[in-house]
């Protein structure tokens, strides 16, 4: 089997490159190990910047987009007992809209059926070959057989606990890494949003976060250890911490529902340079990961796949790799600005558990200039609603 780039990972990555490279004429095929169902159902992010939907738009994958999509023109910022609203559109002309990761995947698949292009669930063995030829190649086994698809490139779109990253000869890559010491705790709630808006939360008890999926579901997270034991938060624990970190001194609270999901996310940062290897590309998460509070992770996939695809768009017409060859540094440009802005609103709104009260007032000090500093409030919308992509 043949094919002009193959895809691993069926995530936001990897279908939003096989959308554009299919809009450029370009075939490829997308491998992807899990099933259909568990892939579309698998809740993450919710958050997309302005770039994003310009681009699903633009792609022809924003019908739905725009049509159920919760354009937000600002967030707000809460700290003893009272929000602060920042004005993204007031501040930078640009808004975010709220629709979720399993949406924006579903309708990807759709639109890659739509194409009749190849979409594989459930292949198993996945691994790369040959990565430093002019043919590398995806060996894999799906229906009980064994398959061989050869390539003129390889996308490794396939996450932070993929084959292809460590496919790359040791030596190679540089890796560089934070992890937190604490999490998030999230829940998906069937209750109708109290406030049209996000709410970010530092209380002395730690973070909360305020968000929603759906005009009757909503979506609230509260730091934790890092080794939570989800055993130990039955529902109504839970409520009772989101109600005291998030209750506000003029009445507001996020409505309490029945919990439809929960789960624990754990808090890191991560990149590894450079995002290729010869005739292979890394792009979203295989490359890098961001703590979620600055809700940039699937925003740096998409970004990450536009380059890709415009390189190696530009490498059929044109014959030349000058594009390709500086995808990495392209990409990384904007994913360091990403980790920056992630790991500083990490930094000013979650409590850090050393025993130390600095840090505390410090960090109210922050959100207090933040709050009331025209210039200071311009930074954080910019950099949340997405800086440019080049
Ligand atoms: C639990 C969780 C919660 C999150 N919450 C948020 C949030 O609230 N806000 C935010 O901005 N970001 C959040 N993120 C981050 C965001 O979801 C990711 O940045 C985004 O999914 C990246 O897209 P991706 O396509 O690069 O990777 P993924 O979405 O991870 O997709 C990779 C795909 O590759 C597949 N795959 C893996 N290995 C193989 C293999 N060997 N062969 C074939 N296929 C393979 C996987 O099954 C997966 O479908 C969260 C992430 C997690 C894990």
């Amino acid at each position: 089997m043949r094919t002009q780039v193959g895809i691993v990972g069926a995530g936001p990555a990897g279908l939003m490159l096989a959308q554009i490279l299919h809009l450029h004429g370009i075939d490829s095929v997308v491998l992807e190990c899990r099933s259909r169902e568990y892939v579309i159902e698998r809740v993450r992010a919710g958050v997309l910047e302005q770039g994003t939907v310009d681009l699903m738009i633009q792609s022809g994958v924003g019908e739905r987009l725009a049509r159920e999509g919760m354009r937000h023109e600002g967030v707000h910022l809460a700290f003893l007992g009272a929000r602060h609203r920042v004005d993204f559109v007031g501040l930078t002309g640009k808004a975010i809209t709220v629709y979720g990761q399993n949406e924006v995947v579903k309708d990807l698949i759709d639109a890659r059926r739509a194409t009749g292009r190849p979409l594989h669930f459930e292949v198993e063995g996945v691994s790369v070959h040959a990565l430093d030829s002019n043919t590398p190649r995806i060996r894999y086994q799906s229906g009980g057989q064994e398959h061989e698809l050869v390539c003129d490139f390889i996308a490794g779109c396939d996450g932070f606990h993929g084959i292809c990253r460590p496919s790359i000869p040791a030596g190679v890559l540089t890796a560089y890494e934070r992890v937190y010491p604490f999490a998030w705790l999230g829940i998906l709630a069937q209750a109708a949003p109290a406030s049209e808006e996000l709410v970010y939360a530092l209380h002395e008890r730690g973070f909360a976060l305020f968000s929603m999926r759906s005009p009757r579901v909503t979506r609230l997270y509260l730091q934790c250890a890092a080794d939570e034991d989800l055993e130990k938060w039955p529902d109504e624990r839970i409520w009772e911490e989101l109600i005291t970190r998030l209750a506000m001194r003029d009445g507001w609270k996020p409505n309490v529902g029945p919990v439809l999901q929960k789960g624990i996310t754990g808090m890191r940062s991560f990149v590894v340079e450079p995002m290729q290897y010869y005739r292979l590309f890394l792009a979203g998460d295989a490359a890098h990961i961001v703590p979620p509070t600055g809700a940039k992770g699937l925003n740096l996939a998409v970004s990450d796949v536009l380059l890709l695809s415009r390189g190696l768009a530009h490498s059929y017409q044109s014959g030349r790799r000058d594009l390709l060859d500086r995808y990495s540094a392209d990409c990384l440009r904007r994913v360091w600005k990403a980790q920056r802005f992630s790991w500083w609103m990490t930094s000013m709104l979650h409590r850090q558990d050393d025993g130390n009260p600095f840090d505390y007032r410090r960090q109210l000090a922050e959100l207090d200039y933040i709050t009331s500093s025209r210039a200071a409030m311009t930074s954080l919308a910019e950099n949340y609603v997405g800086l440019p992509i080049d």
